[in-house]
């Protein structure tokens, strides 16, 4: 009996996330600690203790940075109040925002200003989404099942909108969006998808994978919801899935009776994390035995730490 690993790819970061790693990274270099970030640059323990000691501060709370600091905007965005204080406080920043998260935020705007109302599918205490309601807090309805639309029915539409969260389950949201479609015909939906490419792939990279394994092992944080997402699309498929934060998280009575592992990671998942992983299961009679693609991502963004 052989026992096989299996890499999924894509898995690591997307190209954001790397970018605003590395615009916390070089400030950090260039002006010296402390570097203030709005939020967790990313939604990963290991990246946010591994910055913390070298001098970031992750503060939600302007309140509690000092006048004239240096602030990151993390990958996950900002809303217009937010950078209106920023400016009041004498704050100097960095926008390290995705710009995938910049579209919702400048497509909730717009149909705001059309006079739509919006209904936003989105996970309600995730900060992408309770900052794309921050844009228009009274004309925003986040929405994460079937229950809460329906929960919508008292309200009298004149205009509706539909946006999503960048980092959804694709096939969830798809069933969703059709039901609140067929509730509303009229609703306008965004020029372009929202979920993005990078949560696509991971998410397709594991489904592929679902139906020749018999164990998932995902490299991440309970904090972040798609690390979670991506166990959960094993689980769906009545595969053993866990979710790690490295490899001393392995539990090796899950071992038993299993021939194939397949190890993958959500896109705020460091590569050390996953290697490290592997070489704990080589170091247990694991052997790897292929990277399976299903689909290539080679995208590099550019960055500078000019100050705002
Ligand atoms: S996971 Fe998606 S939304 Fe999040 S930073 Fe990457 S590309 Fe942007």
């Amino acid at each position: 009996m052989s026992f096989n690993i299996y890499l999924a790819s894509p898995r690591w970061y997307c190209a954001w996330v790397d970018r605003a790693i590395q615009i916390l990274d070089g400030a950090l270099k260039k002006y010296g600690s402390p570097i203030y970030v709005n939020h967790e640059i990313i939604h990963n323990k290991y990246i946010v203790n591994f910055f913390e000691k070298r001098g970031a501060i992750f503060e939600e709370n302007l309140d509690n940075i000092p006048k004239g600091s240096i602030i990151i905007f993390s990958a996950h965005g900002v809303w217009p109040d937010f950078r209106a204080e920023v400016k009041e406080r004498w704050l100097k920043y960095i926008d390290a925002t995705c710009p995938l998260v910049t579209k919702v935020h400048t497509e909730a705007k717009h149909f705001v200003k059309d006079g739509y109302e919006i209904i936003y599918i989105g996970k309600k205490n995730h900060q992408e989404a309770i900052w794309v309601k921050n844009e228009n807090p009274n004309k925003t309805y986040v929405v994460y099942n079937k229950d809460d639309v329906d929960n919508l029915s008292w309200l009298e539409w004149k205009k509706l909108a539909l946006l999503t969260q960048t980092t959804l389950s694709v096939d969830d949201t798809t069933a969703l969006i059709e039901y609140i479609k067929e509730l509303y015909p009229d609703i306008d939906l965004p020029r372009a998808k929202d979920i993005c490419y990078a949560t696509t792939n991971r998410q397709a990279a594991v489904k592929e994978m679902t139906q020749y394994i018999d164990t998932l092992l995902i490299v991440g944080s309970e904090s972040s919801s798609n690390s979670n997402k991506l166990r959960d699309i094993g689980e769906k498929k009545w595969i053993n899935s866990y979710l790690i934060d490295t490899f001393e998280d392995i539990d090796e009575s899950i071992f038993d009776n299993l021939e194939n592992i397949w190890v993958s990671s959500w896109a705020s998942g460091p590569e050390k994390l996953v290697q490290e992983v592997l070489e704990y299961l080589k170091s247990k009679g694991w052997i790897m035995k292929d990277e399976l693609k299903t689909i290539e991502e080679n995208m590099v963004f550019a960055y500078n730490l000019e100050l705002k």
